[in-house]
């Protein structure tokens, strides 16, 4: 296993030591928060603090996504640098961090919400799922884009 994969796992395992059970949207959380901290934390040397704001249907499965960014990202309701809106039923998740210009913006892949729900009803494990969404290659299950905030907040 790579130094990368191993990471990846360990950051799934602290995520569902916070949440409390595995499951595919969990992991989701987790790979948003990996994108986010790997595309700003590298335009940014490692410094500033990271802010994110999810969108996102605030009921389970969905709603799982956001214990996944908490966890991987230290972006948490408790230290306000998490905010949490929202939607019917498109997952974005937006990251600022602080010190830059350059601001961040994750879409899940809604095809890839489909079929996760629809194994969901077919009684497909959260297991079998989770592993799906782990293994899934970024692009397919994620888009991203990354903007210049020329008008930065100060916080
Ligand atoms: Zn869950």
């Amino acid at each position: 296993m790579t130094e990368e994969s191993k990471q990846f796992r360990t950051q799934i395992t602290d995520a569902v030591q916070l949440h409390g059970h595995l499951g595919p949207f969990l992991v989701i959380g987790v790979r948003i928060g990996r994108v986010a901290k790997q595309i700003l934390n590298s335009e940014n040397q490692g410094k500033g603090e990271l802010y994110a704001s999810v969108e996102v249907p605030l009921h389970t499965p969905f709603s799982c996504i956001l214990d996944g960014v908490q966890s991987t990202t230290h972006c948490t309701i408790g230290n306000q640098r998490l905010r949490v809106e929202k939607s019917r039923r498109n997952i974005t998740a937006r990251f600022e961090i602080t010190e830059s210009d350059k601001a961040l913006a994750v879409f899940v892949n809604p095809e890839i919400v489909k079929e996760v729900t629809d194994k969901i009803s077919k009684g497909a494990t959260n297991e079998t799922l989770a592993e799906a969404i782990a293994s899934m290659p970024r692009d397919k299950l994620l888009k991203f884009s990354i903007t210049e905030n020329h008008s930065p907040e100060k916080r």
